[in-house]
């Protein structure tokens, strides 16, 4: 089968552009039946991301997240982990002004463990705390979480306003981030702010430097890692609603991304 014809051009699935070329095929890896084992990556010169072609099939998302479990690692029990891990988001709280005021509530969506809620809670008690996962692996073992929602975002019962919505490593497995912005615009509070990390490229790759480096990534998880964004998209796509507060995609040696947005 050929995945894509040559003569037809390729429309950009985050950016609707026709400025879309193959980067190349990746194989996945994780070790599943998944629909199709033909997946590439494609580039867009206009909104600047790097994204996954097909996408996963509704089974393929079962079989990378209901049947595993994801957190039992030792890396996120072991003390000085935890120590490490809580120092980054208490000093992201901090430094990029996200901590809610006094007795302000924040979200955090497909929160896993809830990093963030933890961190707000220890520098904040009175901070109150939702956190939403599709997964109900750790939603009895965050003792830092007020309200642990099992369930997709739409179907949230606590609408906030929230001072503080948060996204850490969430943003690059959804089909549709555009929407999951406009969902969290209704959620977000006027000057209120939203807090995404998630993978950015191999370090120092540029558009035009070819495949071979994205198959050494370590964030390269086929087919579990959908996009691979860039500052211009959220540009395009997160005004009028939200302004670009932050940005730094020089974490991990250029591999990763943290991004402050900030509700109009
Ligand atoms: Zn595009």
């Amino acid at each position: 089968m050929t995945l894509l014809d040559s003569t037809t051009p390729l429309r950009c699935r985050l950016c609707g552009c026709l400025e879309v070329t193959l980067l190349g095929s990746v194989a996945p890896t994780h070790p599943a039946e998944f629909h199709t084992k033909e997946f590439t990556l494609q580039q867009c010169s206009h909104c600047d991301v790097v994204y996954l072609h097909p996408l996963p099939s509704a089974n393929d998302l079962k079989l990378l997240y209901q049947q595993s479990m994801q957190f039992t690692d030792a890396h996120y029990t072991d003390p000085a982990q935890v120590e490490k891990i809580l120092a980054y988001y208490s000093g992201a709280a901090r430094n990029l002004g996200l901590l809610p005021r006094t007795g302000g509530q924040m979200l955090e969506i497909g929160a896993g463990l809830a990093w963030m809620s933890r961190a707000c809670k220890s520098l904040d008690q009175t901070v109150l705390t939702i956190a939403q996962d599709v997964s109900a692996e750790c939603a009895n073992t965050c003792a830092w979480v007020d309200r642990y929602f099992v369930g997709a975002v739409d179907a949230l019962p606590d609408r906030g306003p929230y001072q503080l919505v948060s996204l850490t490593h969430v943003i690059e497995h959804l089909a549709n981030p555009a929407n999951m912005l406009r969902t969290i615009s209704a959620l977000v509070q006027p000057g209120g702010a939203v807090f995404i990390t998630a993978p950015f490229r191999p370090s120092s790759w540029r558009c035009g430097d070819g495949i071979t480096a994205w198959r050494n990534y370590s964030y390269l998880h086929v087919p579990a890692h959908i996009t691979y964004f860039s500052r211009r998209w959220f540009e395009l796509k997160a005004s009028p609603q939200f302004s670009i507060a932050h940005w730094d995609a020089s974490h991990e040696n250029g591999q990763a991304f943290e991004l402050v947005l900030r509700r109009n």
